[in-house]
Formats: structure tokens, C-alpha cells, sequence
């Protein structure tokens, strides 16, 4: 039996982003699309064949008529910039990280408005939605991600804690945790901590489903572009619990894997599109003489 995860493939927010990318390809028109739209070198190769550029925003011309947004979002300083430019925008922000921009937004404006408190977002420095979620705040939130990152936090006043949609759920409870602690040891007082668990539910229910599917198979297949930090950690959450799992970022790369196997499970990262996960098992199907 060769069995594809059925929770693994693109999440909604990037889904939706390339059916949007799509309908604005099928006029022939090129279109430029601000960042790399997925993790993912295969897929991006496939857009390009549509006729989508990637670029960065030093790259704008006024000569362009569109620019798209990723599913990450972008900071109110990018809109500026293409509104000056008066480039069109398709905006394919992921609704759920649009909410998230809000949410964060109105908190560093409360703060200022009290004159007094902290935004603290759990995530990846540098990360595109970090850089549009902090864009939200004016400067006047923190980007953390360990205790040493406490330096930065001003323990002691009210702190807003947020996380990036695609944080680990047990990385960022540990944080909160310490985050509560040190606020009690500086002013005694835990009420000062407020938490918004913002990891998108289709990034939190992945864990614990490919570890049922990776102990459910004899093999397990996972795919994942060399670069993706979800796919590193997702392969290595299934090695964990079926050590005959192997991470290929395409169908060549796949080897006889097979022997005395009686079901074969592929799954991938979040940035995996579902037709390489077809094609992979495509490709185990020929190797194994389809089992
Ligand atoms: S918030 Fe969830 S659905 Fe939206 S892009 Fe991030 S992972 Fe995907």
C-alpha cells in the first residue's frame, strides 16, 4: 500500500495565494510577486513557467503594472512604497495573518496610548511575516525567541505576547512560561502577561497527525524542499517514531528504500505542493512494482 498523508500539501493561506496568482497568470501578463511565494524550488519553477517573477521591493520599476503579495503579508511601509509608485496590488495576505497584523497593531497602539507596555512576538527574526508583523507596532515591539532574547523584553511593565503562525506550540508555551516567571520575579505580579496563542491551527494539528501516519507505515517517504525550516522539523518529528523515513526534495532523489515493506507513507512540509507528493508516489509505484 502506498498511502499520501492527507494533511500534508499547502495550507489554506497558500492555496488560496496561488489560485489568486493564478487568475491574474491566465491573461498571459507577467506578474511580480514581492518574495518567493512558497519554500518550495519545484513549485516556484512551475509559476515562473506561468509567467510569475520573483523580486524584492529595491527591484520596483514604475514600468510594472502589478505587484503581488504573498501569503506572509507585507508591513504598511511596502503598500506605501508600491502606492508611490501606483503599481496595482494583489493582496493574497493570508486572511488568518491579516487578523494577526490587527490584533498586534491595536495592542502596540493601546500601549502607547497608556504610555507604557511591550508587544513581545515568538518567532524568527527576519522571517517576511515577522517583518510585516512588526511593521504594525511603529518600532515598539520585540522579536524574541529564547531566554537570551530577555535582554530586550522590559520586564516589570505590561507585556502582549504573540506568536508567528508557523511557531512550534511547545516552544512557544515554553517561552510564555519563562516569560511569566521572569515577570513575577521582577514585579511580583504574573497579571502583567497577557498571551494570544496566534500558531494557525493547520500548523499545530500537523504535528501530532504525521506522527499517528509515520508509526501507521513500514516506510515513510517525506518531502520537503532542502531549505524549509517546517520540513526539517517535520522530517525530523517522523524519524523520531519510524527511523526507516527518508526526506527527498524530488522523485529522482528516491532509492530503493522498500525492501520487506509492506506500506510505504509519503507525507512533506507545509510548502510541499500536493502534485510532488503525487509524482513521488508516482515514482514508488515504478520502483516497487506498484505494491
Ligand atoms: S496562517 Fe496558517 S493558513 Fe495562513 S499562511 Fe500561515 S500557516 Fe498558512
Amino acid at each position: 500500500m502506498i498511502e499520501i498523508d492527507s494533511m500534508a500539501g499547502f495550507c489554506s493561506g497558500v492555496n488560496r495565494a496561488i489560485r489568486i496568482a493564478g487568475k491574474h497568470l491566465s491573461g498571459g501578463e507577467r506578474l511580480k510577486c514581492l518574495g518567493e511565494l512558497v519554500h518550495n524550488e519545484e513549485e516556484l519553477n512551475r509559476l515562473r513557467s506561468l509567467g510569475m517573477d520573483f523580486i524584492t521591493l529595491e527591484d520596483i520599476s514604475r514600468d510594472w503594472r502589478k505587484v503581488f503579495i504573498r501569503a506572509h503579508g507585507e508591513p504598511p511601509v511596502t503598500f506605501e512604497k508600491l502606492n508611490t509608485y501606483r503599481l496595482e496590488i494583489v493582496d493574497a495576505t493570508c486572511p488568518v495573518v491579516s487578523r494577526l497584523q490587527q490584533k498586534v497593531g491595536n495592542s502596540s497602539r493601546e500601549f502607547k496610548r497608556r504610555g507604557e507596555g511591550q508587544v513581545v512576538i515568538f518567532g524568527k527574526p527576519g522571517h517576511p511575516e515577522i517583518i510585516g508583523l512588526m511593521g504594525q507596532t511603529s518600532g515598539n515591539a520585540v522579536v524574541a525567541q529564547h531566554s537570551s532574547d530577555f535582554g530586550k523584553i522590559a520586564f516589570g511593565g505590561p507585556l502582549h505576547l504573540f506568536a508567528q503562525t508557523t511557531a512550534n506550540q511547545d516552544d512557544y508555551r515554553d517561552f510564555c512560561a519563562a516569560v511569566k516567571q521572569r515577570s513575577i520575579e521582577a514585579c511580583g505580579d504574573e497579571t502583567l502577561v497577557t498571551i494570544t496563542n496566534s500558531i494557525c491551527g493547520q500548523v499545530s494539528r500537523r504535528a501530532p497527525s504525521l506522527l499517528d501516519f509515520a508509526r501507521m507505515h513500514d516506510v515513510i517517504v517525506f518531502v520537503s524542499g532542502r531549505e524549509s525550516s517546517n520540513g526539517k522539523y517535520l522530517a525530523g518529528l517522523a524519524g523520531s517514531v519510524n527511523p526507516r523515513t527518508y526526506t527527498v526534495s524530488s522523485p529522482e532523489e528516491i532509492q530503493d528504500w522498500f525492501g520487506n515493506a509492506a506500506s510505504i507513507g509519503i507525507s512533506g512540509a507545509t510548502s510541499t505542493p500536493r502534485w510532488l507528493l503525487e509524482q513521488v508516489a508516482e515514482k514508488i509505484r515504478e520502483i516497487t512494482g506498484n505494491l
